[in-house]
């Protein structure tokens, strides 16, 4: 728009940049005292936040990190992560979060792309390492992260053992300002086919983020507030989307915050109730080891409030999660949108209903946050009705989302195409501007001319009392063109009989109220002991149609 009044301010007005560093200055100022909490082993304040995070940024530069290298972190979810997410990119330095979970292959390829230069690498993770250093041709120090006082024999040569090194560090480090637009974090996704594709994202995205996660989560009366005085667990990994940005949250708003290491069920349950955690973020799989846990029942988790997201948070589930006390709600992202775009919120009036009327909009995505322009349009690029019904892609514009894949232009024109970026997620949107994601694009089951979603489906026959996980695929069928086909694990505990029969039968009531068509039954229902489960938790679905359509004879 031309006419529009352009501030020029004086020659010597301050141009203030936004930075990663004031996440940090903010919450020192509000809360010096309160703690951070590894595990069992290690606890410290705010004010010892401030001074690790100095000496690391003084360790990395006698390395030879400077302004735009690449520090890669290789570590589960610890108080390391953390002052990491601060002293690297707050020296200008881009933090590459390596998804520890990924093939040797793929890891390589993700290390060699970013162009890491100091890798600080969990002693677990070495084995892995190792087989593939002698390609990491970019990479020239490794620091080991260990908690062991011993030292583990292993090729790799290190410049030093992480905690030796902050000690001979100094701690005070002159945290330079410079441009907002500087690149503070890069990592890979690998929803897709081909190779992981790496994401990028700036101060000024991170910290306008953080602006607008803290006033969603944190400011408008609704279930499930994150304030100042929760305690927070992440149970996201570090290293997928930044713990979707909560850490940095956290620590702007001065939390109490504990970090679990590698999740194992014991030591989260533990630190829940020692630590009196309040406030947690996971996908489905991780909330279900949880809930399907014996000791769940004999503990009070009343206090705890959960955002589930990454996937579809299934009924029967939130059902389940809602009957322990837990205040469980939903939000939605992408790798490629820092992540977050919408979460639930619900309005007063939905507040004073019982939990059973709320579990429907609990487990919708809710509102677009703060700063996000969401639309949902159809294959021409008109938007869809808000009616709840109507299904489009979901296309977003925010000031937080990549603004490309590194290196990658031909996949980037996909991504963003007319301004907008393209989620790949398919969703319908009602009138009060409640977002519903019906399936990923790819997901999506196409019967006989009609499209079904694989997600209705799922939330369904989660219902049922001996269904402990299910997930449902298309598979390649003459005459349907594809069918869906159910994968489910029965509970541990349940002893009664069910068989596919008994599942379409429990289905029928679905359709008979609308919820699913005929044609969505699916006529393949498979039981196995575990669903494949992808490098960040979500049901493997590629992997799953796989092993389905070789092993198309099975068991009906
Ligand atoms: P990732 O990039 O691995 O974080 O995966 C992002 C994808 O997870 C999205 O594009 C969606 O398909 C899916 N997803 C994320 N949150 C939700 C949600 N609340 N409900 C359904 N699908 C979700």
């Amino acid at each position: 728009m031309t006419g529009t009044k352009i501030i020029r301010g004086v020659q010597e007005a301050h141009h203030f940049q936004l930075l990663i560093k004031q996440i940090l200055e903010a919450g020192l100022r509000y809360e010096p005292g309160r703690e951070i909490v590894y595990r069992d082993l290690v606890r410290y304040d705010y004010l010892k936040l401030k001074e690790r995070i100095g000496r690391l940024a003084n360790v990395l530069s006698g390395l030879g990190v400077g302004p735009g290298d690449t520090v890669a972190v290789l570590d589960w979810d610890s108080h390391r992560y953390l002052e990491a997410y601060f002293a690297v990119p707050m020296m200008g330095a881009i933090m590459h979060t390596v998804n520890v979970r990924l093939s040797p292959a793929q890891l390589l390829y993700t290390m060699r792309h970013a162009e890491d230069k100091v890798v600080l690498v969990n002693s677990e993770f070495i084995p892995l390492i190792e087989r593939i250093s002698g390609e990491l041709t970019s990479v020239r120090q490794f620091v080991l992260l260990t908690d062991e006082k011993t030292r583990p024999e292993c090729t790799i040569e290190f410049a030093g053992e992480y905690e030796e090194l902050l000690a001979e560090g100094r701690p005070d480090y002159d945290f330079e300002e410079f441009d907002e637009n500087s690149i503070a974090t890069v990592f890979y996704t690998t929803g897709t086919t081909g190779e992981p594709k790496g994401v990028y994202f700036s101060h000024r995205q991170l910290v306008l983020h953080t602006l607008a996660i803290t006033a969603s989560v944190g400011a408008y009366q609704s279930q499930g507030r994150f304030r100042s005085d929760d305690v927070y667990m992440p149970l996201t990994p570090m290293f997928h989307v930044h713990a979707w940005g909560l850490p940095y949250m956290a620590t702007m708003l001065g939390v109490k915050q504990v970090y679990p290491g590698k999740y194992e069920p014991a030591m989260l349950l533990k630190l829940l109730l020692t630590e009196g955690v309040t406030l947690s973020h996971c996908v489905p799989t991780i909330l279900h080891m949880l809930v399907s846990s014996p000791v769940v029942k004999s503990v009070d988790l009343s206090k705890w409030k959960v955002i589930i997201g990454g996937a579809a948070l299934p009924e029967g589930l939130a059902d389940a999660t809602l009957k322990l006390g837990i205040d469980l709600y939903s939000g939605y992202g992408m790798s490629e949108t820092c992540p977050v775009l919408t979460i639930t919120y619900l309005t007063k009036e939905m507040l004073q209903s019982d939990l059973s009327s709320q579990v429907k909009y609990r487990i919708k995505t809710g509102i677009p946050v703060p700063f996000v322009d969401l639309r949902i349009v159809d294959e021409m690029g008109s938007e869809v009705a808000h009616d709840g019904k109507s299904v489009g892609e979901i296309v977003v514009r925010a000031p937080w989302l990549t603004q490309g894949y590194l290196k990658d232009d031909d996949m980037s024109r996909q991504l963003w195409r007319d301004g907008w970026l393209h989620t790949g997620d398919m969703a319908n949107i009602d009138r009060e501007g409640y977002v519903e994601i019906v399936d990923r694009l790819k997901d999506m089951i196409k019967t006989g001319g009609e499209w079904v979603s694989s997600l209705e489906i799922e939330s369904a026959l989660s219902q049922h009392e001996a269904v402990s996980e299910v997930a449902v695929i298309g598979l390649p069928s003459e005459k349907w063109g594809e069918r869906p086909c159910a994968v489910a694990v029965l509970k541990p505990g349940f002893t009664g009989k069910v068989d596919g029969d008994a599942l379409r039968a429990f289905l029928k009531k679905f359709v008979d109220e609308g919820v699913l068509n005929t044609w969505s039954v699916p006529d393949r229902i498979v039981f196995v002991d575990a669903i494949p489960k992808t490098s960040v938790g979500k049901m493997d679905k590629k992997k799953l149609r796989t092993d389905m359509a070789a092993s198309a004879n099975s068991v009906k």
